[in-house]
């Protein structure tokens, strides 16, 4: 389909979706002579969109068009306090301003900020509200870096598992999503296909059809899990035992592929030392599975070909989370998996697509900030802890070489909804000397806290190019329509605020069309000068819309198989069962099983005996859409319910329906019991939605931690534990 047709009176725009997804959809926009977009529709020649959007994108209109849309910048009225705002009331709260007077104003009090307390007392926070290349890094770094601003560790979501995989591999490559069709076993790890990696389950269905067998493991009884042929709901954060398990087995019953261990993998005999300790009886201790069931997991992933794994996320966000998916991500190394087509395996795709960020997001200009050097980096899964110990000087951070953060930044994310340990990130942005800008589309949790607000662009409304971290296509996305209101991009935000702030490098004025060459590293003659890109050009990006990466081209003829020769980037070249690295830090090079400090092996447990699972709606994306009344009919069943194991129900003497308080020494929250008799007894499980929509004030985050993993400082949303009472308020 071409980036944009005529038709009649209607024009089709290719864009892509740029939401937090592994899918990276072809959207086709069509717009009306009068500039309205019309419809929605997934591009059927994108071979993994395959003409469908899931779904929470399929409305995206009542988005895009929602009355609550926020059309034009606001600051804060004098005198109203920073806090929950009631939601429908958050108006009253704000003035509108002008764009001049709000980047004249923000630029100002920036700069004042930094002139007082040094640059470092300013924190950018964002993440993936967009994915798109330049909506996600571009000008904000580049502003950032110039000012020398805090930079932020974005470890929220993907950090533990990314690093834990590059830890094995060197980099994220994954089967072909396509490819997925061949395997006769897929193994869903902690992967809710269906709720939100939609457009692989078409491919499953295929193998699936020509006999494949489809196991999940999860905890939770998702929408994937409950069309499985094998649901396993082990305990939450217990994966990595069960890998090691078996891998035990794999190995006592001589099923592993000594061919490719030799050639492709490193540390095979200290793997295979540290495998022995994980028999089936102690796995089967901490999993809450049979012995049996998995010896029989062990030897129907290894002894089926071609077997597929697909592990997300979820895996890595325990205390352990770095090391479990280092476990499980060895095992189709074992095996030798990737010999197979259509096996192997896929955590994440990204790390094939090299986009120029050196150029994009120039850190060099940090050598031009005030510091004369790169700024300190906070981790974003502490923002409390930034916002508040450094605020309060509680740990004695608040000095010159550590300054207490004056200023919060937010763009493509709402970390009052989303953030660990709410409470304490509402305590740090209710600090009367933070001074807070919000850029987003709608009045959200985190905007209560904001002195400005400033309207932003949904992906149908500015320019961008994309990856994917859930296949190999290379895409264009195309404005189709105007803002609304004055509502504008990332891209001109901070190119804007540059130029306020007094910063003259030209790269400040680089166009979207600019950025874009640079991402590409478009030549003289037109062709990306990027690894696996060198056939791109923008010319057939317009026109084709998206475009495989150089080894994904012909796959009928030349499949692409990741790791089926070496060197690979890591320090021995090959996949790495031990990893030299862990070791000169101090930590395990192996992997292996230790359980967290908040689960039900934790001395917390005595106070706090229930495991919490903070899940995801499947109709949301994190916080995105949760304010839609369509979206939320859709999620109406589950939204504000503590679903809990009837045993565990019983003991507490609630019953369904009961209004139950959750606690923890973090916070509480008010939530109605729902029987759920698939979910591990011990476990109970509430959805992350916005603080404004509970009617006790706080979300699951209230509940959540600090704590960061083992590997890659990333947040561990799912090692918590709380005690559950009937509610008497
Ligand atoms: S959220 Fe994911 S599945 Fe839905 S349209 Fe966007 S990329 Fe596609």
């Amino acid at each position: 389909m071409p980036a944009a047709t005529e038709s009649g009176a209607f024009r089709i725009v290719h864009t892509v979706c740029s939401h937090d997804c592994p899918d990276s959809c072809g959207v086709l926009v069509t717009v009306n002579e009068q500039g309205r977009a019309v419809k929605v529709a997934g591009d059927p020649a994108n071979p993994v969109t395959q003409g469908f959007l899931c779904g929470k994108v399929a409305k995206y209109l009542d988005r895009v068009y929602a009355p609550e849309r926020i059309l034009y910048p606001l600051k804060r009225k004098p005198g109203v306090a920073k806090g929950p705002l009631k939601r429908g009331s958050e108006h009253e709260a704000f003035e509108r301003v002008s764009w001049d007077e709000a980047l004249d104003a923000i630029a100002a009090r920036l700069g004042n900020i930094s002139a007082e307390f040094g640059p470092e007392s300013i924190l950018p926070y964002s993440y993936a509200g967009t994915i798109g290349v330049l909506g996600y890094g571009s000008m904000d770094r580049r502003f950032f870096h110039r000012m020398g601003a805090c930079q932020l560790d974005r470890t929220i979501c993907s950090e533990a598992g990314g690093v834990a995989w590059n830890l094995v591999y060197g980099k994220k490559l994954g089967t072909p999503t396509e490819d997925f069709k061949l395997a006769k076993l897929v193994l869903a790890w902690g992967a809710n296909i269906h709720g939100n990696n939609v457009h692989l389950w078409p491919f499953i269905e295929q193998a699936r059809r020509n006999g494949a067998r489809l196991i999940v493991i999860d905890p939770y009884r998702t929408r994937t899990a409950a069309l499985a042929d094998w649901h396993i709901a082990i305990r939450p954060g217990t994966d990595g035992a069960l890998a090691l398990g078996m891998m035990h087995v794999i190995l006592n019953e001589g099923l592993e592929d000594r061919a490719y261990i030799d050639t492709m993998t490193h540390g095979f005999t200290q793997l295979a030392e540290r495998a022995r300790e994980y028999t089936p009886e102690r796995v089967a201790a901490w999993t809450g599975m049979t012995a049996v069931e998995v010896e029989q997991l062990a030897r129907e992933y290894a002894t089926t070909r071609p077997a597929a794994l697909r592990m997300n996320y979820g895996v890595q966000r325990s205390e352990n989370g770095g090391a479990a998916v280092r476990a499980i991500a060895m095992l189709p190394a074992l095996t030798g998996a990737w010999k197979h087509r259509g096996g192997g395996g896929q955590l994440s795709t990204s790390g094939a697509f090299k986009w120029d960020k050196e150029a994009l997001e120039r850190p060099d200009l940090a050598l031009a900030s005030p510091l004369k050097r790169l700024a300190r980096v906070v981790n974003m899964s502490a923002l409390g802890e930034a916002l508040e110990e450094q605020g309060l000087g509680t740990k004695g951070l608040g000095t010159s070489k550590n300054p207490t953060v004056k200023a919060l930044f937010v763009y493509n994310s709402n970390p009052a909804a989303v953030a660990p340990n709410h409470n304490s990130v509402r305590r740090g942005m209710e600090r009367a000397d933070l001074f807070t800008v919000v850029h987003d589309l709608f009045f959200t949790d985190t905007t209560d806290y904001a002195d400005y607000v400033l309207p932003a662009t949904t992906f149908l409304e500015h320019t961008d190019v994309q990856g994917a971290y859930g296949h190999y296509y290379v895409q264009l996305s195309q404005q189709a329509i105007e803002p609304p209101g004055e509502a504008r991009n990332n891209v001109w935000l901070f190119g804007q605020l540059a130029q306020r702030m007094g910063f003259k490098e030209e790269c400040f004025r680089d166009s979207e069309m600019g950025l874009i060459r640079q991402a590409l590293a478009i030549g003289a003659d037109g062709h990306s000068a990027r690894p696996e890109m060198e056939h791109v050009t923008l010319d057939d990006l317009k026109s084709l819309g998206h475009i495989p990466l150089a080894f994904h081209r012909d796959p009928d003829g030349q499949p692409f198989q990741p790791y089926l020769e070496g060197p690979l980037p890591t320090p021995s070249g090959k996949i790495e069962f031990y990893s030299e690295v862990l070791a000169a830090q101090g930590l395990d090079p192996l992997p292996g099983f230790v359980a967290p400090t908040e689960s039900r092996w934790g001395e917390a447990a005595k106070r706090f005996p229930l495991e919490f699972l903070s899940r995801k709606a499947d109709n949301y994306m994190n916080s995105t859409f949760a304010n839609l009344d369509g979206h939320r009919k859709m999620e109406a069943r589950k939204s504000q319910r503590l679903e809990m194991h009837p045993k565990d129900a019983e003991a507490r003497g609630i019953a369904d329906g009961d209004p139950v308080r959750i606690w923890n020494d973090r916070g509480a929250l008010i939530l109605m019991a729902m029987m759920n008799s698939s979910l591990p007894a011990g476990v109970v499980t509430g959805q992350l939605d916005w603080a404004k929509f509970s009617g006790s004030g706080g979300n699951v985050n209230a509940l959540t931690s600090e704590r960061l993993t083992d590997i890659g400082g990333g947040a561990t949303f799912y090692s918590t534990l709380v005690e559950v009472g009937k509610s008497r308020e």
